[in-house]
């Protein structure tokens, strides 16, 4: 048995067991019974260093609702510069 995950347009995310290569596109929400599309996951990451599975849960979260920041984060020392020629295209604040 395999874990497949899917997502409910209104009541979230939610993981259904079905045999290897038996997943559909679709599948009925358990709670409102709505069609939810599945989603593609990395698979087997929460058995490895859970630093890289934070990471992967924070990526998936900024990729609907990114991250606003109006500086550079706290911290000792210079600020570094870019040398990259497409950073200085970048928008300044
Ligand atoms: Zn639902």
């Amino acid at each position: 048995m395999v874990t497949y995950s899917y997502r409910c347009r209104e009541c979230g995310d939610f993981d259904v067991r079905a045999p290897m290569g038996r997943a559909t596109a679709r599948c009925s929400c358990p709670r409102c019974g709505a069609s939810a599309a599945r989603r593609f996951t990395v698979p087997l990451v929460r058995r490895g260093d859970p630093a890289v599975w934070r990471a992967v849960e924070s990526a998936e979260r900024s990729a609907e609702r990114p991250e606003v920041v109006s500086g550079p984060p706290p911290g000792p020392g210079a600020v570094r510069v870019s040398r990259d020629p497409r950073h200085a295209r970048l928008p300044r604040p």
